[in-house]
């Protein structure tokens, strides 16, 4: 059996469609577009990488976007500024602040200090508590991605055992929320979880999101399960080129898996998608307009 490909890809890019229809809307009657603000700080160029095509796709979808890049000397309390400023910019729905930061900046701080109504990231305590308690919240874009994606794939996931490994407060916690909140059986597993594999067996979902290369083997797959894998790793090839795989070995998994998300091509397309469906939420929030329907 070869397990179907999940196309995020398509899917994000059906997102960004519907969020772009809502965005000419809200435009019409609020008299402005939405606005998404990033903060670039230093040169990390993966991070200056992830940052573009945020922008990019902010404007693709018609909303303002307002670009700060600041040096890698940025103070604390210089960035702190930057965000008390956004907060105050009614031009602003949408606050997005580039994680990592340099070593002199407090990141915890930094997230504190955004507004929660314009925490796009959904990263404040204020967000992660409401998505908790099952309350409306912005939730963290790459979870919300990963979910939208298994809605698509299974339907209903009540009852289904969903193993998440990884539990970052950006991927595993929000995503384990997130599955309960569908009423999936869930385990959370991370660096201390005894025998990984055979938790990972009994899953009919897996949410993969460690960080190492090819860590999940096909013989830890449940046969039919779907399998959404995370991880983006840049591992060494022979032309020195390198080359991005997944946390997920998926020419393995692929065998067994019923379906299985790719990388390049999967969950990375969706967590910009969720970004522009976030500013757009928090945007209708903000202007006391009810949710755009169907995202
Ligand atoms: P993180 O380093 O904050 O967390 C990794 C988690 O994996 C930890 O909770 C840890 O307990 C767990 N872990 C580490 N080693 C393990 C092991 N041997 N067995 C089981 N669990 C183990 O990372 P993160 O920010 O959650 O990101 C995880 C991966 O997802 C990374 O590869 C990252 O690049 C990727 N990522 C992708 C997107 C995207 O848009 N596709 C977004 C965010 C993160």
């Amino acid at each position: 059996m070869t397990a179907k490909r999940i196309d995020g890809k398509a899917a994000a890019q059906a997102i960004r469609e519907r969020v772009a229809a809502h965005v000419a809307d809200f435009e019409r009657r609020i008299g402005r577009p939405p606005g998404l603000a990033t903060v670039l700080v230093g040169e990390d160029p993966a991070s200056a990488v992830y940052v573009r095509s945020k922008n990019r796709a902010t404007a693709e979808a018609g909303m303002a976007g307002f670009a700060h890049n600041l040096p890698d000397t940025t103070t604390e309390d210089e960035l702190l500024q930057v965000v008390l400023d956004l907060n105050a910019d009614e031009r602003v729905d949408g606050i997005l602040v580039q994680l990592p930061l340099p070593n002199q900046i407090d990141a915890a701080r930094v997230i504190a200090t955004i507004d929660p109504a314009k925490d796009v990231d959904g990263f404040h305590a204020m967000n992660a508590g409401r998505l908790a308690t099952g309350l409306d919240a912005l939730v963290p874009c790459t979870p919300l991605g990963c979910l939208h994606l298994l809605r698509s794939e299974l339907g209903d996931l009540t009852g289904l055992n969903a193993v998440v490994i990884g539990r970052s407060n950006i991927v595993g916690k929000p995503m384990a929320m997130l599955l309960l909140g569908d009423n999936a059986t869930v385990t959370i597993a991370h660096s201390r979880t005894r025998s990984l594999n055979e938790v990972v067996r009994r899953a009919d979902i897996v949410v993969a999101a460690v960080g190492r290369a090819e860590m999940v083997r096909g013989d830890w797959i449940k046969p039919g399960a779907t399998v959404i894998d995370v991880g983006i790793n840049r591992i060494a090839t022979e032309d020195g080129k390198g080359r991005l795989v997944g946390d997920v070995a998926y020419d393995e998994a692929v065998e067994v898996a019923g379906a299985i998300t790719p990388v390049p091509g999967g969950v990375g397309p969706m967590t910009i998608a969720m970004l522009m469906r976030n500013t757009l939420v928090a945007a209708h929030r903000r202007s006391g307009l009810k949710d755009p329907e169907g995202l």
